[in-house]
């Protein structure tokens, strides 16, 4: 860098950067960014090798699905690349609409609106409904996109303990009726893959006249007879107010849904900033997830060889003596607890040819760092019990199990 005038050393700044970074060093606590190569798939090319996937939310492993990418080629000659403007501009194009149309259909609501991403609905949605004068009840693990929306809003935030149906209700016996209120959650939780108490929940709600809004990130396309996600699971779709959902998971593609009442939606396309104010999705991103819920829907096959390999591997990762904590979903941690060990394991796994990030903190609570590793339909047995072999051999070399 060439110097323009500034005053010798470090100005406070710079300090601030290296300082912040040294700490997060020191604590175990610093991320890097890594690259893979190549498609997405069970087996990825990563750093120059070939090394088994367990951590991306592919559960389906629909991301390189060819159909997708042929939804992609055709809408590209039909409608180009870009949207050239926000929906409410001149950017709302067939594909959004299809998509739209499609997942109001499937979840049974009135309307669907689209966002860009799962963060930006969140904390679109929930800034736009809800004020100070406002109370949400908000689960204590949810997505970091839901504490964001919360506090943007400025609503009054009660958190309950992770899914404590006596201290959520507790809590709503403590507070006024004649407040706005709402119960969020996540549907399964991203960190711990065990999965909110929708029926009670939404008991809760009709009891203290509260609204509902789920959050099914990780359930869209694995939960439910029809992949329809925690609400078909629990039979509770029509007592859901806001229905919110990713199509960055188990759908392989990109972008978020919200599906509610037709007023929910205008009220969104009238008054949520995260979707006025930025540009509409590429519509060839919307037709690859228009192709993704016709798979969801259609194969159900790809669904149960999902939940056998996720059943297979907590099975023999429970039978080796891991803490899997309450996971009941194809999300497993494998609970470790101090940072530098669960980097440990991770890196060490790495060197055995087996790809599990560690989670630490602050992505999970202090003393909880722990392996997240999610099951794909398209794992085979062989790369499962690879897998099991050397969580086992690693997990007594450190003392783990
Ligand atoms: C991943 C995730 C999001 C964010 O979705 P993106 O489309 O990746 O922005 C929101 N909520 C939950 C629960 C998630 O797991």
């Amino acid at each position: 860098m060439h110097d323009r005038g500034r005053p010798a050393g470090l100005t406070m700044f710079e300090q601030f950067l290296k300082n912040t970074l040294a700490e997060l060093e020191q604590n175990g606590l610093r991320r890097f960014l890594r690259e893979t190569q190549g498609p997405q798939g069970p087996m990825i090319h990563f750093e120059g090798r070939e090394i088994l996937n367990l951590c991306s939310n592919n559960y389906l492993g629909l991301a390189n699905d060819s159909r997708l990418g042929q939804a992609v080629l055709d809408s590209i000659k039909e409608e180009g690349y870009g949207a050239a403007a926000s929906r409410l501009i001149c950017g709302n194009m067939p594909s959004h609409r299809r998509l739209e149309e499609r997942m109001a259909k499937l979840k049974g609501t009135q309307k669907c609106l689209l966002f860009s991403t799962g963060y930006m609905a969140n904390i679109g949605i929930i800034s736009s409904l809800f004020g100070k004068d406002d109370l949400i009840f908000s689960d204590r693990l949810n997505h970091a996109s839901i504490i964001d929306g919360i506090r943007l809003s400025g609503a009054e935030l009660k958190r309950y303990k992770h899914k404590d149906m006596d201290h959520l209700e507790q809590l709503l016996r403590s507070t006024s009726e004649l407040q706005k209120r709402c119960i969020i959650t996540d549907s399964i939780f991203s960190m711990d893959g065990d999965i909110a108490p929708l029926d009670k929940i939404v008991e809760l709600a009709k009891n203290y006249s509260c609204l509902v809004m789920i959050d099914e990130a990780h359930a869209f396309g694995v939960m439910g007879e029809t992949g329809k996600g925690c609400a078909e699971h629990f039979g509770v779709e029509g007592s859901i107010d806001i229905q919110m959902g990713t199509f960055s998971k188990a759908a392989g593609s990109f972008g978020a849904y919200c599906c509610g009442s037709a007023d929910l939606i205008d009220f969104l396309i009238n008054k949520s900033r995260s979707f006025i104010y930025t540009t509409g999705l590429p519509p060839s991103v919307a037709a690859a997830s228009l192709k993704a819920v016709e798979i969801i829907e259609r194969e159900t096959l790809l669904r149960n060889k999902l939940w056998d390999n996720t059943n297979y591997m907590r099975a023999g990762l429970r039978l080796a003596g891991f803490d899997t904590m309450k996971s009941a979903t194809p999300i497993i941690p494998l609970l470790v607890k101090d940072p530098n060990l669960a980097v440990e394991f991770s890196s060490k796994l790495f060197k055995e040819g087996i790809f599990v990030s560690a989670v630490r903190p602050p992505t999970v609570p202090v003393n909880t760092s722990r392996l997240r590793l999610t099951v794909m339909a398209n794992h085979s047995k062989t790369e499962i019990d690879f897998a099991l072999n050397r969580f086992q051999k690693i997990g007594h070399e450190l003392g783990i199990i």
